[in-house]
């Protein structure tokens, strides 16, 4: 059975050029980056082109690039370095529809005495900005928001929020895990301290990742070991990721430059505004007019999400019910919870991520597949009877 992968927001296809660039430094260019020999030395340019790649990327400077192993790395050491750099401020904010990387980071520092402030957001997903400024006083060490959504896709306003927080004087850190690639970023302009990236999520390998620091932020590794990343990551580098990221990055800049993710977002609506169209009582989640391109997710009222996803699966259809982190709980999300999204939605809820590699024979096998889907699962739903009053 051929595989159709709609589920882009969890983890990506590694693109065939990035693992080609990547190959050589599993075999012929195994030095150490900090040799000083030029066989290692070799490895280390190599390194310096990655950096700028995924510098230009966000309108960076490659030396504010720092490399990790995964979003959840450069999240909690952006949260860590800043509570570390400010002894003396106890509270930190953050929204109520973050990935769990930052959630539970906070959740436990909530813990350890930090006052935490999860800023709400509306019915759409979008953020509460007037309630984030109130929150914010001399003893906020950081504010951190997401750019985009991994379960709904809506983009938070990033550039003017860090703006208004970085005016206060308070450090700015965004996850821009699932936007970095997929939209083009210039964080040079824009009060942004640190971000996160992520390479599994556009087409680089699983455990790689970076994180942006601005010059002349305070900052204090999380990683203490070697010099290696100018001292504020220590650890060989894991060389062929890092390759591998940085391939990711050019492709992802070419990309964007030729709209690459205006196809994405014409098949993204090719297959929302179908999935809308032939089932009753589906709806989208968030915030359609400021969304990732490749997003969406669709409640489909009466029905277990689990069991779309299982029924899907038989015709290798792979999606989510959420972020692959809170995906195998029946809880329904905490994204879709903080929207105030009704329960017989939220549990019904599919989140399709697309990537470059999507086809629009594959949207359209999704739009013949789904929709009898639902309507069987349904003729079993009772809350679905009891709604129709039969
Ligand atoms: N932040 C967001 C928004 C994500 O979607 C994810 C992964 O799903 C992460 C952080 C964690 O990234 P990683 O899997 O590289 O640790």
């Amino acid at each position: 059975m051929t595989v159709i992968y709609v589920d882009n927001n969890a983890t990506t296809k590694v693109a065939p050029e990035v693992l080609e660039a990547m190959m050589p430094y599993f075999s012929d260019y195994y030095g150490n980056p900090s040799s000083m020999h030029s066989f290692g030395g070799n490895v280390a340019g190599a390194i310096k082109t990655a950096r700028e790649n995924i510098a230009r990327l966000i309108g960076a400077n490659p030396a504010e690039i720092v490399f990790t192993s995964c979003g959840t790395e450069s999240d909690g050491t952006a949260i860590r370095a800043a509570i570390e750099s400010y002894p003396d401020k106890r509270h930190i904010v953050t929204s109520r529809v973050e990935h769990p990387a930052i959630k539970n980071l906070y959740e436990t520092l909530s813990k350890k005495g930090y006052r935490t402030t999860f800023v709400p957001v509306d019915g759409e997903g979008r953020l509460d900005v007037d309630y984030l400024y109130d929150s914010l006083s001399e003893d906020t060490a950081i504010v951190s928001l997401m750019w985009g959504n991994n379960e709904t896709g809506v983009i938070f306003p990033i550039e003017e929020i860090s703006l208004e927080v970085k005016s206060r004087g308070i450090l700015f850190h965004t996850d821009a895990v699932q936007a970095v690639g997929k939209i083009p970023l210039n964080i040079s302009e824009s009060g942004v301290d640190m971000l996160s990236i992520s390479g599994h999520k556009f087409h680089a390998p699983k455990g790689i990742g970076a994180l942006y620091i601005r010059k002349g932020t305070k900052f204090s590794p999380f990683m203490i070991g070697g010099h290696q990343e100018d001292g504020r990551r220590g650890g060989t580098e894991n060389t062929a990721a890092i390759i591998g990221l940085g391939k990711a990055a050019e492709l992802a800049s070419e990309n964007l430059k030729t709209d690459g993710y205006g196809r994405v977002s014409r098949l993204r609506d090719k297959l929302e505004h179908a999935l809308l169209a032939k089932v009753p009582n589906a709806m989208v989640n968030g915030d359609t007019t400021s969304r990732l391109p490749n997003t969406t997710s669709i409640a489909f009222e009466y029905v277990e999400g689990e069991a779309i996803l299982l029924m899907m699966n038989e015709h290798g259809i792979c999606a989510s019910s959420g972020s692959a982190c809170t995906s195998g709980s029946l809880e329904p999300s905490h994204v879709l919870r903080a929207m105030g999204v009704p329960f017989t939605a939220a549990h019904g809820s599919i989140r399709f991520s697309l990537s470059r590699y999507n086809t629009e024979d594959e949207i359209d096998a999704i739009i013949e597949t789904l929709p009898p889907i639902i309507e069987r699962l349904r003729e079993l739903s009772p809350f679905w009877k009891q709604a129709m009053g039969s």
